[in-house]
Parts: C-alpha cells; sequence; structure tokens
C-alpha cells in the first residue's frame, strides 16, 4: 500500500516538532528552532502562532541568540496547560499531588482520613480531591486524569484491584470513585508508580531492580527502560517470597515472606515513627542499633538472592531511602560478599534519587507521558 505522507501531516509534523523542541529545551528563540529543526522561518513562525493562539506556548522575555545580533523572544511551552493528580490511598491518609507537563509539583494535600471500604469513603475522598483542583483554579478540561496509587496487585485495564489483602479492597473498581468524578480514573500499584517516577528522574535507567522499602516492602523490576509486567498484568510480586518458614504471619496469610522482615511494619516497634528510629540509631541507641543489624541482614539476604536471579543495580527506594548512610550500604556489600558465590564489584546498590512523594507523582505521570506522546505521533 502506498504510504504517502499527505500535506496535513508534514503540518502536524512540523508543529508537534517545534513544541517538542520547545519543551526539551525549556526557553528557545524561533532563530534557534528554525536552525536546529532545519524548517524555514516562516514555517515556524506560523505554528508559534497557531501553538500560541492554541494555549500551549507563551512568550516568555528575550533571550540571546547566535543568529541575530540583538536579543530574541523567547518561548516556553505553558507547563500547566494540562496538569494530572496522583492520589495514594492509605489506611490512615489520603495523599494527593497535582503535577505539570515536566512532571513537577503544584501543589501538595495530604488529609488523616481512616480508609474504609464504604461509598461515604469514596465519596469524601472525591470530593477532596474536586476541593484540591478547585483550589489550584484549574478548570475541567485541563486535567488529564486522575492515577490513585494502590497497595496491591492491579488488572492490565487498571480499572480493577485483583489483590489488595492490606487494606482488604481485592476485587475494587475504578466505578467506585469515578462515579464521583467527572475525569479519566486508573489505579496502579504503589510499587509501579515509585518505579515510574524514578525513571522520569532518570531517563537514562535502563535496567534496575528497584525495592521500595516502605510500611510494607514492594519492588518492580526495570529492563531496558520499560516496567516489566508478567503475563497476568503483574509487576514484581517478591515481598511474598517465603524466607523463613515459621516466621512472622503475613498480610497474605502466608509466613515468613520477604514483607514480615524487610518492611518498615517488620522494623519499628509499635508507636515507633521512622524519624525516632533513625534518631535513635544515630545517636548509638544499642536495642535500635542492633534491630537495624538485623534488618540489614535480611535485606542483604533478599538483595544477595534477586541479584543472583536478576545481575542489574538494585535501588532502594521508599521511606527508608531519605535515612540511608554511605556506612549502610557497606554493611550491605560485605554480607552479600559472605553469600555469594562470586566476587561482586561493589557497584549496584543505589539509593533513590527521588524518595518523596515517588508513589503520588508516579500515580499522575502516566497522563502526563501520554499527553507527550500523543503530540509527538
Ligand atoms: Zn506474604
Amino acid at each position: 500500500m502506498n504510504k504517502s505522507i499527505t500535506p496535513n501531516q508534514i503540518k502536524k509534523n512540523n508543529r508537534n516538532l517545534i513544541y517538542d523542541y520547545i519543551y526539551k529545551n525549556r526557553n528557545v528563540s524561533q532563530q534557534d528552532i528554525a536552525y536546529n529543526l532545519r524548517l524555514s522561518r516562516p514555517t515556524v513562525a506560523a505554528n508559534l502562532t497557531a501553538l500560541e493562539n492554541d494555549g500551549l506556548i507563551q512568550k516568555n522575555g528575550r533571550i540571546n541568540t547566535e543568529f541575530v545580533g540583538r536579543k530574541a523572544i523567547a518561548y516556553s511551552i505553558i507547563p500547566d496547560f494540562r496538569i494530572s493528580i496522583g492520589v495514594e490511598i492509605l489506611e490512615k491518609e489520603v495523599n494527593m499531588i497535582a503535577i505539570n507537563l515536566y512532571g513537577e509539583q503544584i501543589d501538595r494535600l495530604s488529609y488523616g482520613i481512616i480508609y474504609e471500604n464504604k461509598d461515604s469513603y469514596f465519596k469524601m475522598v472525591c470530593a477532596k480531591i474536586l476541593f484540591f483542583k478547585d483550589s489550584l483554579g484549574f478548570q475541567d478540561e485541563q486535567i488529564l486524569g486522575i492515577g490513585f496509587a494502590m497497595e496491591g496487585l492491579v488488572s492490565p485495564d487498571k480499572r480493577t484491584i485483583l489483590f489488595g489483602e492490606i487494606l482488604s479492597y481485592t476485587g475494587l473498581s475504578i466505578e467506585t470513585f469515578t462515579k464521583h468524578l467527572p475525569y479519566t480514573c486508573s489505579f496502579f500499584h504503589d510499587v509501579e508508580s515509585a518505579a515510574v517516577s524514578e525513571k522520569w528522574t532518570t531517563p537514562e535507567l535502563k535496567d534496575a531492580f528497584y525495592l521500595a522499602l516502605n510500611w510494607h516492602f514492594g519492588s518492580a523490576i526495570i529492563s531496558k527502560g520499560e516496567i516489566l509486567t508478567g503475563k497476568h498484568g503483574n509487576v514484581s510480586t517478591v515481598e511474598h517470597i517465603q524466607v523463613h518458614p515459621d516466621g512472622a504471619l503475613c498480610y497474605c496469610g502466608k509466613r515468613g515472606c520477604i514483607d514480615t522482615v524487610c518492611s518498615l511494619s517488620a522494623l519499628l516497634t509499635e508507636n515507633e515513627t521512622t524519624e525516632d528510629f533513625f534518631r535513635g540509631l544515630r545517636q548509638k541507641n544499642p536495642s535500635v542499633m542492633e534491630r537495624w543489624a538485623h534488618y540489614l541482614l535480611e535485606l542483604a539476604e533478599v538483595i544477595n538472592m534477586l541479584h543472583l536471579v536478576f545481575d542489574t543495580d538494585f535501588i532502594l527506594g521508599g521511606s527508608i531511602a531519605p535515612y540511608l548512610r554511605e556506612e549502610d550500604i557497606t554493611v550491605l556489600y560485605e554480607r552479600i560478599q559472605q553469600l555469594t558465590p562470586f566476587a561482586e564489584s561493589q557497584d549496584f546498590i543505589l539509593v533513590s534519587k527521588i524518595p518523596q512523594h515517588n508513589t503520588i507523582v508516579g500515580a499522575a505521570l502516566p497522563y502526563i507521558q501520554a499527553f507527550l506522546d500523543e503530540l509527538s505521533n
């Protein structure tokens, strides 16, 4: 079949190329665009006018350019032409964030709401989301979508929770939210969202095992720049690998899963916060030091086991990540060295570059990515 390009496609391509160029270079002149994209000045000028009239770009001061003697008008995209919202549903709180087309935080809100599997709860959460959107002054058409980061496995179409035993919401449908919201909504497995954030922050990241060291343990495998999903749409679920057959009871109903030894819920005592724990640790409180030493040994065993499966970088993320120090990573390497049959280089354990709010940002990012992909096609 003859697939010749029509004049309309060329026009669309030029427009998308120009938008993409401005997006990536942030603040550019008409002359820079024409030179770097090998387009004529009238073509660039016409597209800039059209993009500006559509509200996608704006004039943004003047900049030096090597092509004209005086300062040229600078163009930048309008970062909040479209936005998306990420929401995290936890047992005792709901966190939400609005991000712009650069994935940057516009604002964030947290509410101390106890999860209940009742319509009154879902209605209240949706009312808070609408309030959040209104408080930022955005119109409905600016919202690309709302991503809900959930502590559970999600169906491939992102509409159903396939396994959500932490909060007993297995089978929950996205309609419980969409019936109260006028936007496209999706569920995302929380650890997948965290890994999406990591990838967005580090575009050169190709392969890694991402470990979310949160109240519950989670993991995701990044392979060839993509988050690996299995035959049934699941991301990695190593948290339920049994490491101590007679160990503590896991929320999945089995005993001694990785979650029961490598999660924050396994590390902290009742009513102890992560901050309390690490303050005690750095002040050399003996009982806290003992718990931490034990935790690192368990974590080293898990990393070693997974490393034997997939020889790649390991990114330690989640609530523990901001507190990790070089000395902790050294302990992990020393223990792994004792466990592994190979002489390993000590260069594969990294700490997350975005340990704060990564889950909610990652739940919002797929909508931003889809908008940008649409523009570049
Ligand atoms: Zn389990």
